[in-house]
């Protein structure tokens, strides 16, 4: 591993492994330095793989452009890449007339957001398209689609590797201190610690990026954001689903609403729900089986037919959330000179959804706040 490098990018999920593989492609031959001993083992290989289309976010954030851009970005990428990814659609559903409005002012927001291919549907329509569901309206979203998000991140370390940039696996950024033009951080690997060098360093740490960045900014005005965490629990179906499309919900505050997603091998899972936590944890808790009744009437109201018994807990994913619960969701905060004042350096908060799908975008995003 190199001890001298002009970018480091620390954090090794979709992300960071999007900014390392653009700056490997501008000629920066980034280090990319991931804790655990494989990429995207956090929040990038737990979330629904879905390629979101742009519908939710408030026009002109960095979540609205970045994920309209990404998502072109992403279908054009996996297809050179041989990344499995489908453009399956999916159906936004009203499932009663108090919910028609609501429906109607998100496909505005999304039309507002450049998303100019929904179809407006009536109950009708939509059990035309998948008879399995009940609503009294929808709309179509055709340029939705789903990726496997592993293909994705391996393709990404590929490009990294093949383009002269380098991977370090269990090895982590322990702290960091600023000597003159240049950034000096210490790597914590097997035990053992080293300093590397950097021109440019790049945080994107996920769930980590306010703890590291506390130690990173100590002594300056900048003041990071606070990460807080909001778990999501998935539920399985035991059986094939009765669709071929994704069919989400009308969204509740801090999530989508309990959604079906398909793999792209075709599988069914339920969720993510919405659980504020105070520390990461992965485990699936479902006390006396709450979870999976509250699950179950969220899911009838859109399939009524789903059979007793046939949901599987699944797995969970976090959301490192920057704004708190019953805000409306902040925007991405992709921090650079602009906002704490230090030239090559770039830090990132709240990504959450749609960061896989704005992934390539966030990473062009970052590599034009290095370069200016
Ligand atoms: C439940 C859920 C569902 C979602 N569904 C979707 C979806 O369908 N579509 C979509 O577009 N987006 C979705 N998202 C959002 C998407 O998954 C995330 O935005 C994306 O994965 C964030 O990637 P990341 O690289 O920023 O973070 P992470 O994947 O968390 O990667 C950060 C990495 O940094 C590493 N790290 C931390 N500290 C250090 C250190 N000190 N040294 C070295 N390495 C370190 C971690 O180990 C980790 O691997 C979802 C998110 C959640 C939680």
């Amino acid at each position: 591993m190199s001890t001298d490098v002009e970018a480091l990018v620390v954090g090794g999920g979709v992300v960071g492994l999007a900014i390392a593989a653009e700056l490997a492609r501008r000629g920066g031959a980034p280090l990319l330095v991931e804790q655990h001993a494989r990429v995207g083992m956090e929040t990038s290989s737990r979330n629904s793989e879905v390629i979101h289309a742009g519908l939710y976010y408030p026009p002109g954030s960095l979540k609205a452009r970045l994920c309209v851009e990404g998502r072109e970005l992403l279908y054009r990428f996996a297809a050179e890449s041989g990344v499995t990814a489908k453009q399956i659609g999916k159906l936004v559903v009203a499932t009663s007339d108090s919910e028609v409005p609501a429906l109607a002012a998100l496909a505005d927001n999304a039309t507002r957001n450049g998303v100019d291919d929904l179809v407006l549907l009536d109950a009708a329509a939509a059990r035309a398209l998948e008879p399995a569901v009940s609503c009294v309206s929808a709309f179509l979203s055709p340029s939705t689609g789903i990726v496997d998000s592993h293909g994705l991140m391996l393709a990404l370390e590929g490009h990294i590797q093949a383009y002269g940039g380098e991977i370090a696996l269990a090895t982590r950024a322990v702290s960091f201190t600023r000597t003159g033009e240049h950034f000096a951080v210490e790597l914590e690997s097997a035990g053992a610690l080293t300093t590397l060098t950097t021109r440019a360093l790049i945080i994107s740490t996920g769930l980590q990026a306010s703890t590291l960045s506390a130690e990173l900014f100590k002594g300056t005005p900048y003041d990071p954001p606070q990460t807080l965490l909001a778990k999501g629990h998935y539920f399985t179906l035991a059986a094939r689903a009765p669709f071929s499309r994704l069919i989400y919900p009308m969204p509740p505050p801090g999530g989508l609403g309990v959604h079906l997603t398909l793999d792209t091998a075709g599988a069914a899972r339920f969720g993510p729900d919405v659980q504020w936590i105070a520390e990461a944890s992965y485990d699936f808790d479902d006390p006396e089986g709450a979870r999976r009744r509250s699950f179950e009437r969220a899911i009838r109201r859109w399939w009524p037919d789903l059979p007793n018994d046939a949901l599987l807990a699944g797995y969970t994913g976090i959301r490192p959330k920057i704004s708190r619960p019953g805000e409306p969701a902040a925007d991405f905060a992709i921090h650079g000179p602009a906002t704490h004042g230090i030239e090559r350096l770039v830090a990132l908060f709240g990504i959450e959804s749609p960061g896989l799908t704005a992934a390539l975008a966030i990473a062009r995003h970052v590599a034009g706040l290095i370069d200016a």
